[in-house]
């Protein structure tokens, strides 16, 4: 007798993907065409075809903990070869964004960061919990005589809030990276067994320099836009961690060729450079990378936001603005969203990509 196959169909999981971008998801006809072009596709168990059929399936147990998912870095190539108009660089992206919500921790942080209608929540939160922190500290208030930020904000409590932050959202992070883990270990989607394949300096490498996603023809410099985010987001956030390590010998304010300040403006400069390339990207170039979400829009205005903020902050100190302290507070709030949603947007991909790579045996075409 023949094995049956038992498919567990989930049509509210159809809808929740055509709804995140996925639409034209029906019209794929397996022919393979999407797998065959996509350089980062393995050949021993390529994508993003059976991820189309599964996903036209419902099969969400498939694709809830699919590490082939996090191997693709949404360059289109796939979409603009597609014969029938189907994008499955967008499916994929729906699908990863499905993974965050269910992976993330807690959940309903990850709720409120892909819907718009929790905008309000998202930025007043941070806002308020500021405004009691220095209410409480008493320096709630603008003070007179030339601008010193460390007036409003002390830099000991700047340095211990940001701290207690940071070591939240680790919590987060490792909450959901566990979580990700056990669930393709259960399902033993890669083989994690064998500890030699894990070449922890490669992939650190792989990830830092994008070597596989630089593979990509289609939107060739959408890796360059993504280098410019993630090294500018990591030299902001490392000069952060340094300057709170070296509070005492730092003579505060810095001067601009501190050594500090000019990599904090490298860094600033390569976040407004690279999110406007996604933006543009994302604007003119959709029939290729897919429609965008919500979810995609708000971090990307953050990430923007931030930077230009962070930049604002630094000329109006120089420049003696009478606005400086409210730009400072605002800079201050985009920091937190920021930084305490990480795992919650795209920058949670990070972790997850990171873990694929690591415990993945699979290697990409040549
Ligand atoms: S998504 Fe397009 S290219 Fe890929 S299998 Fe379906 S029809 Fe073919
Ligand atoms: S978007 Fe690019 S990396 Fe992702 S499946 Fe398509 S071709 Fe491959």
């Amino acid at each position: 007798m023949e094995d049956v196959i038992q498919i567990k169909a989930d049509p509210r999981f159809i809808r929740q993907v055509k709804s995140l971008g996925g639409e034209p998801l029906k019209e794929c006809m397996q022919c393979g065409a999407c797998s065959v072009v996509c350089r980062l596709s393995p050949d021993e168990n390529p994508f993003p075809r059976k991820e189309m059929l599964w996903a036209s399936w419902g099969m969400k147990d498939r694709l809830i903990g699919d590490p082939d998912l996090w191997l693709c870095h949404q360059c289109g190539d796939c979409s603009s070869t597609c014969p029938r108009g189907v994008q499955p660089a967008s499916v994929l992206s729906a699908l990863r964004h499905l993974n965050y919500l269910e992976y993330a921790y807690p959940r309903f942080l990850a709720r409120w960061l892909s819907k718009p209608e929790y905008l309000p929540v998202v930025v007043v939160i941070p806002a308020l919990i500021i405004l009691l922190i220095l209410w409480m500290a008493g320096t709630l208030s603008v003070p007179d005589g030339p601008v010193d930020y460390s007036r409003l904000f002390p830099h000991t409590l700047l340095n211990s809030t940001f701290s207690s932050l940071v070591v939240l959202v680790l919590v987060a992070y490792w909450r959901g990276f566990r979580r990700f883990i056990r669930d393709i270990r259960k399902k033993q989607r890669v083989n994690i067994k064998n500890q030699k394949e894990i070449r922890f300096l490669y992939q650190l490498k792989e990830i830092l320099l994008h070597t596989q996603f630089r593979k990509c023809q289609t939107n060739r410099y959408r890796s360059l836009a993504h280098i410019l985010v993630l090294s500018g987001f990591l030299l902001l956030l490392l000069v952060t961690m340094v300057a709170i390590v070296n509070v005492l010998f730092f003579d505060y304010p810095m001067n601009l060729w501190h050594p500090a300040k000019i990599a904090g403006n490298l860094g600033g400069l390569a976040l407004v450079t690279g999110t406007m390339m996604m933006i543009w990207y994302r604007l003119f170039r959709r029939d290729t990378i897919g429609g965008s979400t919500y979810s995609d829009w708000s971090f990307l205005a953050f990430l923007l936001l931030l930077a230009v903020s962070g930049i604002l902050t630094e000329w109006a100190r120089f420049g003696n603005w009478s606005a400086a302290y409210v730009i400072y507070f605002i800079h201050m709030v985009l920091v937190w969203i920021v930084i305490i949603y990480a795992p919650y947007t795209k920058l949670g991909h990070v972790i997850f990509r990171f873990a694929v790579l690591l415990l993945s045996k699979t290697q990409s075409k040549g």
